[in-house]
């Protein structure tokens, strides 16, 4: 990772608390928090706290990580009373990502469409 790329990264700096955000989880590894623009009742991003750019930057050693993101919007998801619920990781700018750290979005509260737009 280049240098420059983390100091700049507006989800690194939440997760280090160098801008605040609404905490809903904090473990070592992952922290998740309600999105700036939800679209949706509950609308919570979870990201690791290291600094990966995309999904498709994961590397072996980092794999896990997906694991427990799932792992704690499932929890959240219970926590926060939507039984139903979608999770999606947008990788690359074709897919939707605008934020290049890797972020799970949990959606929940409304019914959703498939497929999606
Ligand atoms: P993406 O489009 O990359 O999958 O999702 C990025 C998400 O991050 C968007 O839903 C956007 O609203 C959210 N976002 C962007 N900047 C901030 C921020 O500074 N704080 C929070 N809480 N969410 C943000
Ligand atoms: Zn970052």
């Amino acid at each position: 990772m280049d240098q420059s790329e983390h100091e700049t990264c507006i989800f690194c700096k939440i997760a280090h608390q160098q801008i605040s955000a609404k905490m809903v989880y904090e473990d070592d590894q992952i922290v998740a928090f309600p999105d700036l623009k939800p679209v949706a009742p509950v609308h919570l991003l979870v990201i690791p706290k290291k600094h990966i750019a995309r999904l498709s930057d994961v590397m072996d050693a980092d794999q896990v990580i997906i694991g427990r993101m799932l792992a704690v919007a499932t929890a959240l998801a219970k926590e926060q009373g939507i039984p139903d619920f979608r999770t999606v990781i947008n990788c690359g700018p074709g897919a939707g990502q605008t934020v290049f750290h890797l972020h799970l979005h949990l959606l929940g509260g409304r019914p959703f469409h498939w497929p999606p737009g």
